[in-house]
């Protein structure tokens, strides 16, 4: 079974994230989708269960995608799970010089090996970076975040 995992921290979820997730999900027998955490820092804007309970709902329908929470070293929970390749989106430059040195990291360590997609043209400028700052003021995140969560991720901005 060909299987990938697509780590991140998703805080929160956005559009982006979802075409990724849509995209990969044609390519594997089985997408783990891993909210990655390091339980001794602070959980950031959404708490951890959140985030995988918004990454369920956006992945509705996608039958081989499941969802977990994961700390740890990607290469030793890729080797618990079985999982051959780490899929990472690619939006721009910055993205392109932090992610080569994971990628070559993690196959130095154990071979793991990572895929990189093209972020879509429409999504491109969207980070969850971003997607926080504009909630935090009651800014309209409709097309930056998917319809189904969009209105939860508003409030807890709002709320902050
Ligand atoms: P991290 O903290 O690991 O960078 P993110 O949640 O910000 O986690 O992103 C997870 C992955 O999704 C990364 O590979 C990132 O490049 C990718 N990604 C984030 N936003 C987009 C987007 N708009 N289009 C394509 N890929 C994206």
């Amino acid at each position: 079974m060909r299987k990938a995992l697509y780590p991140g921290s998703f805080d929160p979820v956005t559009s982006g994230h979802r075409d990724i997730i849509r995209r990969t999900s044609a390519l594997f027998d089985q997408l783990i989708v891993g909210v990655l955490h390091n339980p001794q820092k602070p959980s950031g804007a959404f708490a951890v269960n959140d985030r995988v309970a918004m990454l369920m709902e956006i992945s509705h329908g996608l039958d081989n995608v499941r969802v977990c929470a994961f700390s740890g070293l990607l290469v030793d929970i890729a080797r618990e799970n079985g999982i051959q390749t780490v899929i990472r989106g690619l939006r721009s430059g910055q993205d392109f010089e932090s992610e080569m040195q994971m990628a070559r990291l993690n196959r130095q360590m154990t071979g793991l090996e990572t895929m990189f997609l093209a972020a879509s043209p429409e999504y491109v400028h969207i980070s969850s970076n971003m997607v926080r700052e504009i909630g935090r003021f009651g800014g309209d995140l409709h097309g930056l975040v998917p319809g189904r969560i969009l209105s939860h991720v508003s409030e807890v901005l709002r709320a902050e």
